[in-house]
């Protein structure tokens, strides 16, 4: 299918749409956790990007980082040694992770990044926890405000909830087509489009995935079916290992990555103050392993697993993935009990070792063929 297509390369050009809309003076802001509100970027007609890593050699990085730092971290801060990220006119974080946190420093030591913010997410989300995210919600809003000269209304704001609330509907019905007997699009495919949403403006995707939904119930190439698997673990930048699995036999039909599911299942509800509303839709929203509300998670899981009618999950951890590897056992645990097969695969972002696991996922998904 030809729009897929446009996905695609909005992944592969995604520094020339950065430049471009640099270009016409408007700011571009990287960002890296899924707990960075991209409506309030994005109300002062600024582009928010996301930091996505690759899968090249990261020479540079290891130069300033342990052993022991996971790979994908290592793998962003090594583009923006090597200048791939120069255009950023601010980059925002939040505490997810220690390797974000400590990654975020090298990036405000080792760039030329103009403005940098650090959002303090709690980890929990009682009330006084929504009460404190509010709070730092309304100081991102006011430090853009100051540094870039401007006034984020209410009005901006709500245009922007309205425009990323359609956004997360219109991805939730490209995940739709794959609750059928037969998806309608793959796991690979999925991927890229939830990538490119965080690469380019909004309203640009939202007409790319009009135009998608209505062209795909007439394509006449449909994916391979094979058996059905949810996908989780540790940031997935790349369809990659998503290619690997489709290769070999199954079909990614539902996730719960942060690059995916974690990124736009949950909407803004709307509220008259934006402004909370916002900061209620990130604290309350899937909660990646970092989190203390796990349950909220897995039951999100639980979920994924009936609506899409999953035979198998497969959890992909990044070497050094603390978050997610403390949280794989309790999840395995968990899912078995309820009778899913889980397979813990263990991957490095440059893809070092890639064969074995290829033969592993073949191994599993012909295990899963077999099960009456
Ligand atoms: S992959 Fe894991 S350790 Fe690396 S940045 Fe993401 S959450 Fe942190």
């Amino acid at each position: 299918m030809r729009i897929l297509q446009s996905f695609r390369n909005i992944l592969s050009e995604r520094h020339d749409i950065a430049r471009s809309w640099k270009n016409q003076n408007k700011p571009v802001i990287g960002w890296n956790s899924t707990y960075t509100p991209e409506e309030i970027i994005h109300a002062m007609d600024a582009l928010p990007v996301r930091i996505l890593g690759s899968t090249k050699p990261t020479m540079l990085a290891d130069a300033y980082l342990p052993r022991n730092a996971c790979s994908f971290a290592r793998s962003t801060f090594d583009l923006a040694l090597r200048s791939s990220y120069a255009y950023l006119d601010g980059f925002v974080t939040s505490n997810s992770c220690d390797n974000f946190n400590k990654t975020y420093d090298l990036w405000r030591h080792c760039t030329k990044i103009p403005y940098f913010h650090f959002i303090n997410t709690p980890h929990t989300n009682t009330q006084k926890a929504h009460d404190f995210f509010h709070q730092e919600i309304t100081r991102f809003k006011e430090s853009l405000e100051e540094t870039f000269k401007t006034t984020i209304t209410n009005k901006k704001i709500q245009h922007s909830i309205q425009l990323c609330n359609e956004n997360r509907d219109l991805l939730k019905k490209i995940y739709d087509l794959r609750k059928r007997d037969t998806p309608l699009i793959n796991g690979t495919e999925t991927l890229e489009i939830v990538l490119s949403s965080m690469l380019t403006s909004k309203s640009e995707h939202n007409t790319l995935l009009k135009q998608l939904l209505k062209e795909i119930e007439t394509r006449i190439d449909p994916p391979k079916p094979g058996v059905r698997l949810l996908i989780t673990g540790s940031m997935m930048g790349t369809p990659d290992l998503l290619n690997i699995i489709e290769s070999v036999g199954g079909i990614a039909v539902a996730d719960d990555l942060c690059t995916g599911t974690r990124y736009f299942w949950t909407l803004v509800q709307t509220d008259k103050n934006p402004i909370k509303a916002i900061s209620k839709r990130y604290l309350n929203k899937i909660p990646s392993p970092s989190r203390y509300n796990w349950e909220e998670r897995v039951s999100h899981i639980k979920n994924m697993i009936k609506q899409f009618n999953v035979e198998a999950v497969i959890n992909f951890l990044l070497k050094f993935c603390d978050t997610h590897m403390f949280d794989a056992p309790l999840l395995t645990e968990e899912l078995k009990n309820q009778g899913i097969h889980v397979l813990n695969v263990e991957w490095e972002h440059t893809r070092s070792g890639i064969a074995p696991i290829k033969n592993r996922i073949e191994a599993f998904i012909e295990t899963i063929k077999g099960v009456p």
